[in-house]
């Protein structure tokens, strides 16, 4: 370990951090590409990239000097000037999205939040004065109010009642159930749904991704909005730069984070088709919105995406761990789902301990949603090696749990 700065930690005093998180008995002081390292030097594989974050995987080096030299040059001037960083990322974000407009946020909640703004004054344009959106069960889009209204979780949204109005949830992957609220509520303006419902469980909807053409016909019928949250699915995450890229249509609002700065906090709410034009000069804004800092990062990160074939290796890796896992656990029943470098395995019964497991004996970081789905969320740029590495980690333990 060279250089490390640990935090002066006063051990003897109270965190005072509000304790709204229930936090693994562990820290990291380092990382590098797929792995973490604690203060003595014990290193561990991160098949989790800070729940689909560190996309490029930790302290990538090119990342890591770009930010460097952004920071000592110029953080932020605010919106009151240009930003030329900002434009450049939005051009780089438009020609990888096919989008047209596109806000910089500082998270993905705040990119739900403009989504959903645009959806209120996308009816609020035709007269409707109460407009609705269509979301789904098991759906997770934020913790801001109208977010974890949005939510289909009730644990995310109890305490926090009276929750934010308009919303009409439907089962996920259930068309009919659209069509019928279509007749029911003649006020709706939108839906918004993930391609692939993260925290829900890394699910499609059960006949695939044509549920999201479905949804497109649907909303081209009505005059909707179609909405996607691609928070966690964006980013090359899936295998293409967004998850709708496996089909053939393209969402009029589009909203992403995690992934997009690779652990630089910053999102961004896209339009195009009739979500172009909505929001106009004094409708949204926020002091954050795409500083020279983060803009740089952005267009770097999607660069890097570019330029080391990021894409390509996704689908490779990502194809061979998901045949490998339903090779290696064929005699255990579970059921393997993987769409790129976004994979749930889904065990017969709840395995929330085998975080646990997998941190202390196999060294292996990973995350359990849902209750029984191990997901996992590693490097987009994860190599065959580390690939082999994560198998070898995660397999044992799962046979063992599952006796
Ligand atoms: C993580 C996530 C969010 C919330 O993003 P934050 O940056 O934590 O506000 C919203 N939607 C989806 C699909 C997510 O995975």
């Amino acid at each position: 370990m060279n250089n490390i700065t640990l935090a002066p930690v006063q051990t003897d005093q109270p965190s005072h951090l509000m304790p709204v998180f229930s936090r693994q008995p562990i820290s990291f002081v380092r990382g590098r590409g797929s792995y973490l390292y604690t203060e003595d030097g014990t290193e561990y594989l991160d098949a989790l990239t800070g729940i689909a974050v560190c996309g490029l995987g930790h302290a990538h080096p090119v990342l890591a000097e770009v930010i460097a030299e952004q920071a000592a040059t110029l953080i932020h001037t605010s919106n009151i000037y240009e930003v030329p960083w900002q434009t450049a990322a939005a051009q780089k974000l438009a020609e990888v999205s096919g989008m047209e407009e596109i806000f910089f946020s500082n998270s993905g909640a705040e990119s739900n939040e403009g989504a959903i703004k645009i959806a209120r004054k996308f009816g609020h344009l035709q007269g409707i004065a109460n407009p609705k959106i269509v979301v789904a069960d098991h759906s997770f889009h934020g913790r801001t109010l109208a977010t974890l209204s949005a939510t289909g979780n009730k644990k995310v949204q109890e305490g926090f009642a009276p929750l934010v109005d308009g919303f009409i949830r439907v089962p996920f992957g259930d068309v009919e159930a659209i069509e019928e609220a279509a007749i029911n509520h003649p006020d709706i303006v939108a839906i918004l749904v993930e391609p692939i419902q993260g925290e829900g469980g890394v699910n499609t909807a059960p006949q695939g991704f044509s549920y999201l053409e479905d949804i497109r016909a649907i909303c081209n019928q009505h005059n909707w909005l179609m909405m996607l949250d691609e928070v966690q699915t964006g980013n090359g995450r899936t295998g293409q730069y967004f998850a709708y890229q496996h089909t053939n249509i393209v969402p009029d609002v589009l909203t992403t984070a995690k992934g997009l700065g690779n652990g630089f906090p910053i999102g961004a709410v896209m339009t195009q088709g009739r979500g172009v034009g909505v929001l106009t000069a004094g409708n949204h804004g926020s002091t954050y919105s795409g500083t020279h800092l983060g803009s740089r990062i952005v267009y770097t990160v999607i660069d890097l995406i570019q330029k080391e074939n990021i894409m390509s290796n996704v689908n490779e890796i990502g194809t061979y761990l998901v045949d490998q896992f339903r090779i290696q656990l064929a005699a255990q029943n579970v059921i393997v789902r993987g769409f790129g470098m976004m994979i749930g395995i889904e065990l017969p019964k709840d395995c929330g301990e085998l975080v646990n497991i997998a941190r202390d004996e196999h060294h292996l970081i990973i995350n359990v949603t849902s209750g029984n789905v191990v997901r996992l969320l590693p490097a987009l740029n994860m190599n065959r090696q580390q690939a082999d590495d994560l198998l070898q980690r995660l397999v044992p333990a799962i046979q063992k749990f599952l006796g």
